[in-house]
């Protein structure tokens, strides 16, 4: 895809005049004939009524030719490429630095759909969220699984694994797969076969709180919440900032 585009934005094109696409820039790449050795039989007429062409994936010879005319890429990054595109098939998703990955990747199943939870940041990378892959690529309609605050995922695996600090190769050794289940559930499915049902409760609104409301959100708690103050706790932060502002609250008690 990024050789796609950088070919586009430098104004090379095809022979045809066309733009290069990924099919044809592997075709290149896994070309033996750039290298100014001949690869023989690559292809064989399997039936010589149609004259239909095969592949040969070895029912016949192939003759492997050198030096048959001047190279355009040298054998030794030939063969670079060629291991690297092998090395890239093996490592499947993970290979690709242009996705967000991180130990989670893969890792945390949607209940509701059955697709991956993909990472997502928001406000410039500080507050990061996984959503399921259905409801990102198509929104609530298609899923309307929970998402999950990274930050909060780390802290429930700490209590699953009973460590103090989040290690991603500790999670990547001990645990296979995370089912999101519902609103209030995730599923631990463990490496030895075991699984574990935890419970949770999303803390997305607070972890993008700023200190002063974190620091309102205690004094109300301290207040004895709903019940001791009478209001819910956005109208009690509005009495707060006005008492702050010097101004009188004119509001009645439990008209919330
Ligand atoms: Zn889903």
């Amino acid at each position: 895809m990024q050789t796609e585009r950088e070919f586009a934005a430098e104004g090379i094109t095809t022979r045809e005049g066309c733009r290069w696409v990924d099919s044809n820039i592997k075709v290149v790449l896994t070309n033996v004939t750039y290298t100014g050795n001949l690869l023989l039989q690559k292809e064989y007429i399997a039936d010589p009524i149609s004259k239909q062409r095969r592949k040969n994936h070895g029912e016949l010879p192939q003759y492997y030719v050198e030096n048959t005319h001047p190279a355009i890429i040298d054998k030794a990054t030939f063969d670079y490429v060629q291991s690297e595109i092998a090395r890239r098939r093996k490592l499947g998703c993970f290979a690709n630095k242009a996705l967000n990955l991180s130990c989670f990747t893969s890792k945390l199943k949607c209940a509701n759909c059955g697709r991956s939870y993909v990472r997502s940041a928001r406000k410039r990378g500080q507050y990061v969220l996984w959503t399921c892959g259905s409801k990102k690529g198509r929104g609530k309609i298609s899923c309307g699984a929970k998402d999950v605050p990274e930050e909060q995922l780390k802290r429930i695996c700490c209590e699953v694994l009973g460590t103090d600090a989040f290690g991603s190769d500790l999670f990547s050794e001990k645990i296979e797969k995370i089912i999101v289940i519902g609103k209030d559930t995730m599923e631990f499915h463990f490496r030895d076969g075991s699984a574990l049902k935890k419970k949770w409760k999303t803390t997305a609104k607070k972890d993008m709180w700023t200190p002063e409301r974190k620091a309102l959100w205690s004094a109300y708690n301290y207040d004895g919440g709903r019940n001791g103050t009478g209001v819910g706790f956005n109208e009690y932060v509005k009495r707060k900032e006005a008492q702050s502002n010097g101004e009188e609250s004119n509001n009645d008690p439990g008209n919330d």
